[in-house]
């Protein structure tokens, strides 16, 4: 990520600036303030000035005039212009004017002082006016102020300076510091504490409670990561738990689907069938009829229905016990499956009594295949429980659909006329029911 706060903008730079600032402002005013005591200084040493030379220079005037001693009085007016801050000097005396240096237009302080005489009556001897330049003054206050202000500024700025590596060196570079940790913080430098470049046997201050208190946000950090990893960890562990689960509960259900389907399929494949010999039970072998009439109706071809019955099969069972009689019975199924079409429709109707539907076959046609059903059975041989081979015949009875209208029933009831005919002429042999009159 990137620092969003500029270098330029750190605290030690504004403070130092800051300090910078006040140090200019301190030493304009202390500059002014020295100015002025240093301007009051210049008035008293002037008027001091001016006192001197009441007190020296106007009695040797006085007496130099007195004594018209004129090379006196000159050498007095030299001494005092030469005084430093005298500009001009004046004396009048008695019409005369005698001058140093020159008038100048804005005095600093100008004197004038009375030159006489007192001894035994008081003679007036003429007036000295001294004059101190005000120029003078200013370009000596001028340097004076120059020198203040550079003195104080410097001493602020070295100490604004000095002020700017202290702050850097005590607080700044650590502030840095702990951003740079702060900043860089992963779960690897989570794992060592924060820690400062100080030296160590030292009082402890602010900076120190600061790094003691991001430790502390560090140690918690660190242990509510842990909590949290752990807490992640029990949640994968029990959502993979749910989901071995729901797994196991969808294959289960899965499972048990698959069974139901196959146990649906079974159970539908049951009602339409018999279960001894697998061939259609009666109310299948009905559908199927009244769905082959209508079709054949419907293309105007031929249907013929056979009626078997085993001949003596009480007799059967009697003799060699009921699953001997069974397995005649399927024995009898499978041949029949075997000789007939896969249009052509086989049921138990019940007992030992097998129905057969021969669709798009007239009479003709279905008498040879009830022979040729009849003399099939008649060849087989079942195992009896005696060790030996057990044969069987059939009767058969036939009939022909009369007509669009002959209904199922009423065609079976033929062929079942038919069977019953068969049975009373022998048994073993098949009769067609005569053609019903319309
Ligand atoms: P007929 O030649 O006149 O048909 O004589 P029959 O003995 O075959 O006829 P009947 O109706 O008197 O006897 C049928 C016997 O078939 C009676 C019953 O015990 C037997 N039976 C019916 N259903 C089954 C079966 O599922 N298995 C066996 N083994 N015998 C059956
Ligand atoms: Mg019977
Ligand atoms: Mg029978």
């Amino acid at each position: 990520m990137k620092d969003p706060i500029p270098r330029s903008r750190s605290i030690s730079v504004r403070l130092a600036l800051a300090t910078l600032l006040v140090s200019v402002l301190v030493s304009v005013v202390v500059a002014a303030v020295q100015l002025e005591l240093l301007y009051r200084q210049q008035l008293a040493n002037a008027n001091q000035l001016m006192e001197e030379v009441r007190r020296t220079f106007v009695p040797s005037l006085s007496a130099g005039l007195w004594t018209v001693d004129q090379g006196r009085v000159d050498l007095l007016m030299d001494g005092l212009a030469r005084i430093p801050g005298v500009a001009y000097v004046r004396l009048d005396s008695e019409g005369k004017q005698l001058e140093r240096g020159r008038p100048v237009a804005h005095p600093a302080i100008a004197r004038n002082f009375a030159l006489s005489y007192d001894e035994g009556g008081h003679v007036a001897l003429g007036t000295l006016q001294v004059t101190i330049d005000r120029e003078y003054m200013a370009t000596r206050l001028r340097g004076a102020s120059l020198r203040i202000a550079l003195t104080t500024l410097a001493g602020l700025t070295s100490a604004s300076l000095v002020l700017l590596l202290l702050f850097r060196y005590w607080i700044t570079r650590h502030l840095e510091r702990m951003a740079d940790y702060a900043r860089n913080v992963g779960i690897a430098q989570l794992a060592t504490p924060l820690k400062l470049d100080r030296p160590p046997h030292r009082r402890q201050d602010e900076i120190d409670h600061m790094v003691f208190a991001f430790n502390q946000l560090r140690e918690r950090m660190v242990e509510n990561l842990a909590k949290r990893d752990k807490q992640e960890h029990e949640l994968q562990a029990y959502r993979d738990h749910l989901e071995s689960l729901v797994r196991l509960r969808t294959m289960t259900l899965q499972e048990q689907a698959i069974q139901l389907e196959s146990q649906k399929l079974e159970m539908q494949r049951l009602a339409h069938t018999d279960s001894l010999t697998g061939l259609s039970n009666r109310r299948d072998f009905m559908d199927h009829l009244e769905a082959a009439i209508g079709s054949c109706v419907a293309g105007n071809q031929p249907l013929c229905a056979l009626m078997l019955d085993v001949d003596h099969f009480k007799a059967i069972n009697d003799e060699h016990g009921h699953a001997v009689g069974d397995r005649a019975l399927v024995a009898l199924a499978h041949a029949c499956r075997q000789q007939l079409r896969d249009n052509d429709v086989i049921g138990r109707l019940g007992g030992e009594e097998f129905g057969v539907v021969l669709p798009r076959t007239d009479v003709g046609l279905a008498e040879s295949v009830a022979e040729r059903l009849r003399e099939t059975i008649s060849t087989l041989r079942v195992p009896d429980a005696g060790g030996g081979m057990l044969g069987f015949t059939v009767s058969i009875g036939l009939a022909e659909l009369s007509g669009p209208h002959e209904s199922a029933s009423s065609l079976l009831l033929r062929a079942d006329r038919a069977l019953y005919q068969a049975k009373r002429s022998g048994r073993n042999r098949v009769i067609a029911a005569p053609r019903e009159q319309a």
